[in-house]
């Protein structure tokens, strides 16, 4: 070996060692450092400039080192800029400056379905309603045969659900009228309730129907409650709700836990009643379910139906919602668009 090849081994050896040691104290050793291994007239350049002087047999070994010094440089170069770029302010690292705006703190809005939950809350706390609360999955009982809806009752196809596998007298509710009749089974008289939550179906997923939503059902149990008291609690609620210039219709209707039992209307929000695209042209839009509970809910759940009456009525907290913010499409309340939440980052 010529004695040009073993100095410079010895000498790229004591390289290597102060490269691999190296860890900038700033900005200026750091340049430093890139000017003394790095720079256009640096010790790398020079190195690769004696390759020619090397026995053209050991060239390509000699090359080889050559390249992994200058890698293990580089290396050693961006280690220690990302070093001084982790700890800002300190010796000859950039300062931080304090002047700068600060990150934006983004604040989220309540969801609509929210917003309109509590708004219909607080309506009906300030009239004596309190809230009451039930289960999810509900059994088969709850949920439909102490309502009316014995098994093979045509009004269970309406409200076809999802089952628990393993334990098929169990559902998701499709009603929170569950929770009604849980209340009512304590047998704690007066019932003046209220019970918000979320209800499921087997629907196909739309722009007017979704496998879950949510509703918001009354109850009121006492002696002597009549028609009246139901349509004076409505009416009340709608112009709490939309505004004391609506006004409400009844339909006879239908439902197996209530007789009578009606539907009721409220005059169209955007036209006032002239007819519009929202309400079909008729001036009046459909928000809720209601009727006198029927006596035999009443046994089934071990009240007195001679002595007692009640009413009861339900809606859609969706329903309501996209009535009062003109929300065209029900699918946007579970998307999580931003730019659709965003909207209601001021709505109360
Ligand atoms: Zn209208």
């Amino acid at each position: 070996m010529s004695s040009y090849m073993e100095d410079i081994t010895q000498q790229i050896a004591a390289y290597k060692t102060e490269i691999a040691a190296f860890r900038p104290s700033g900005e200026a050793a750091l340049e430093a450092f890139r000017v003394r291994f790095l720079g256009s007239k640096g010790i790398l350049k020079e190195l690769f400039a004696g390759m020619k002087t090397v026995a053209p047999e050991q060239r390509k070994d000699f090359g080889l080192v050559l390249n992994e010094l200058k890698q293990l440089a580089e290396e050693q170069y961006h280690n220690g800029r990302e070093q001084l770029q982790d700890r800002p302010g300190e010796s000859g690292g950039r300062e931080a400056d304090h002047t700068l705006p600060a990150e934006p703190q983004r604040l989220g809005a309540r969801h609509p379905i929210s917003l309109v939950r509590s708004r219909i809350i607080s309506i009906f706390e300030k009239i004596g309603f309190s809230i009451a609360e039930g289960p999810e999955i509900e059994d088969d009982w709850h949920n439909f045969s102490a309502l009316n809806m014995p098994e093979n009752h045509p009004a269970r196809d309406m409200q076809d659900t999802f089952y628990v596998a393993k334990a098929p007298d169990w559902v998701l509710r499709t009603h929170t009228s569950s929770v009604q009749v849980r209340v009512m089974e304590q047998g704690k008289l007066p019932i003046r309730i209220i019970c918000p939550g979320r209800v499921f179906r087997n629907e196909t997923i739309s722009a007017r129907a979704h496998c879950f939503f949510h509703q918001v059902e009354g109850l009121y149990i006492d002696e002597n409650v009549s028609f009246a008291d139901l349509k004076q609690t409505l009416y009340y609620f709608v112009q709490e709700m939309f505004g004391e210039e609506s006004r409400v219709r009844f339909r006879p209707s239908y439902f197996p836990f209530t007789e009578p039992s009606a539907e009721m209307d409220i005059s169209c929000l955007i036209c006032g009643g002239k007819g519009c695209s929202v309400c079909k042209q008729t001036g009046w839009v459909e928000i809720l379910g209601c009727g006198m509970v029927h006596p035999r809910l009443l046994e089934n759940c071990g009240i007195d139906s001679r002595r007692y009456t009640g009413f009861a009525f339900g809606m859609g907290i969706e329903r309501i919602t996209m009535l009062k913010y003109q929300i065209r499409d029900l699918r946007l309340f579970s998307e999580n668009d931003v730019r659709f939440l965003k909207q209601f980052e001021g709505a109360v």
